[in-house]
């Protein structure tokens, strides 16, 4: 599992942690965990794996911490837990997950162990046909005591063949009440509109939400619409604004805020509410149509693209900043 994630059963994952709990070892022997992005379904996963492990499961229901599984797990070293992502090196959006590790499953969920033997796959989305073929077999035919666990943000992206064999637990059903008070306890200094603006970004996901409270694009946002202001206004120097917006951000971080303005902006124009309430977005929107704004979106998600197939990002910014001004 990622080394930032602390094992944790959050306030709004309580209900599926009972349930959980309540039904082992009478479950599935795959178990999806499922939620948007920010949500702490890797912390629950982790939570409840060091739970199915612990030789000391039954005394009550936490992971003990102390005894020989609960000390392989803190080493990484348990020889009864496979953790399967995409390669460290190769985390594109794109990126998916070998057959071959699928695979190497077959001998650890067949040989025979004492206790109990855990792999949790993540993300799922990133299994190809062919990793999910060879998944399958494994799902049918495991051996005693093993529970394979997947992880998605969109469970309706995993092939239906591989939905219909697993046990479905949602994790992110949260109340608004509930995210708020989360991120209050967590980022007091906040106002009530910059809690707004991070609930409203992060699809209401408190996790989400106080990553985002870091990004450096955050407290740049204006600064880049009165540039696009200018690019409109003025139709000259997209060069200059592409360099200047190349040094300033990453280009990760600036086809973030980039795509969350333009959402805005589309949502101005359908009159629909906007996720930057913080933000004058009407003056903008007016120099355009609808059908431009869609587009410039298109051109979005295809530089997106462009990065990851290496092309220099100030020539990517350069093409965006000359379609922004050429209304
Ligand atoms: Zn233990």
């Amino acid at each position: 599992m990622q080394k930032d994630v602390v094992a944790q059963v959050y306030p709004w994952q309580q209900t599926v942690w009972d349930t959980l709990t309540g039904r082992f070892p009478k479950l599935g022997h795959g178990l999806l965990f499922y939620g948007k992005k920010g949500c702490g379904k890797e912390a629950f996963a982790q939570y409840f794996l060091a739970w199915v492990l612990c030789a000391n499961r039954h005394a009550n229901n936490v992971a003990c911490g102390e005894c020989g599984s609960c000390l392989w797990l803190k080493s990484d070293t348990h020889p009864n837990y496979v953790h399967i992502s995409t390669d460290e090196e190769n985390k594109k959006q794109n990126a998916k997950i070998k057959i071959e590790k699928i695979r190497d499953l077959l001998p650890f969920v067949q040989q025979t162990v004492d206790g109990w033997r855990v792999i949790v796959i993540e993300p799922a989305e990133a299994l190809n046909m062919s990793s999910a073929n060879a998944l399958l077999k494994t799902l049918e035919e495991p051996g005693d005591r093993v529970v394979i666990i997947l992880l998605a943000d969109h469970y309706l992206k995993l092939p239906a063949t591989i939905r219909s064999r697993l046990q479905h637990f949602a994790l992110d059903r949260i109340s608004e009440a509930q995210a708020g008070e989360y991120l209050s306890q967590h980022l007091p200094e906040l106002n009530q509109t910059q809690k707004q603006l991070l609930l409203n970004l992060s699809n209401q996901m408190p996790l989400q939400a106080m990553q985002l409270a870091q990004a450096e694009w955050l407290n740049k946002r204006q600064e880049f619409l009165n540039d696009w202001q200018k690019l409109v206004t003025q139709k000259n120097m997209p060069m200059a604004i592409a360099t200047k917006w190349n040094k300033a951000l990453s280009f990760s971080d600036f086809a973030q805020m980039f795509e969350y303005l333009l959402s805005d902006l589309i949502c101005v124009k359908l009159n629909q509410q906007v996720k930057n309430p913080d933000l004058d977005l009407i003056g903008l929107s007016e120099q355009y149509t609808l059908e431009f704004l869609f587009t410039i979106y298109s051109d979005l998600q295809q530089s997106k693209q462009f990065i990851e197939q290496n092309v220099q990002s100030n020539l990517v910014l350069d093409q965006l900043c000359i379609k922004l001004m050429n209304i």
